[in-house]
């Protein structure tokens, strides 16, 4: 599998690009802002896009995936519980003070017990509310990793004081889906250095303190 990991834009928000070495289609999950960098990417390993995935809707981790769409004509993928928080990227973008990405329309819905697949790439869809109501993690079982976007972080876990949040419920998909995995999951966080599930088990303080 091939798995680039680069921040983007003035957040450092953590774009991923997943490849199948095989047939070369890719899912690209988070492409919050400089398309240009995400696309060199894709054709530095003459990849085909087939899947956008957005861990949530914030404007760092989605503020992109329309101009991504226009260029590789692959659909959108979130969870429909952040449809609310999507229409207000305009308000997201005032907070701080960026340009508004425009309107974002999502193609299908992603949740706990959906696959998406880019060639014989598959992960699967946790919902994991708490940072926002529809925020998802994305696992890629054989190779055990887990893009967590703003839900777990090395060493802390997502805000909850935005519109949507929650601290009952992220704790609860922390300590339900997230915790089950085993120790040597990779952890690629929304933001930040990489960490593993037993990293965090062991030393996160949201996770050490009940
Ligand atoms: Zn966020």
């Amino acid at each position: 599998m091939i798995h680039e990991i680069f921040p983007v834009g003035v957040l450092q928000c953590n774009c991923s690009v997943v490849g199948d070495e095989q047939t070369r289609e890719a899912m690209v999950i988070d492409p919050g802002d400089e398309i240009d960098h995400i696309l060199q990417i894709v054709e530095k390993h003459a990849l085909k896009v087939t899947q956008i995935v957005i861990t949530h809707a914030h404007i760092d981790h989605v503020g992109g995936a329309m101009k991504l769409r226009q260029v590789t004509g692959a659909p959108i993928l979130l969870n429909q519980n952040d449809y609310a928080l999507l229409k207000m990227l305009d308000v997201q973008a005032a907070w701080l003070g960026m340009p508004t990405p425009g309107a974002v329309t999502i193609d299908n819905s992603v949740s706990t017990g959906d696959k998406i697949t880019a060639g014989n790439i598959v992960a699967d869809v946790l919902h994991t509310p708490g940072h926002s109501e529809g925020s998802i993690c994305l696992y890629f079982a054989p190779e055990k990793k887990l893009i967590a976007g703003d839900t777990l972080f090395a060493g802390s876990i997502g805000r909850t004081d935005l519109p949507g949040g929650s601290y009952q419920k992220i704790m609860r998909s922390l300590q339900g889906p997230v915790l089950a995995l085993s120790d040597d999951t990779v952890v690629v966080p929304g933001h930040g250095p990489l960490t593993t599930i037993g990293e965090e088990r062991r030393n996160n303080p949201f996770l050490t303190t009940r």
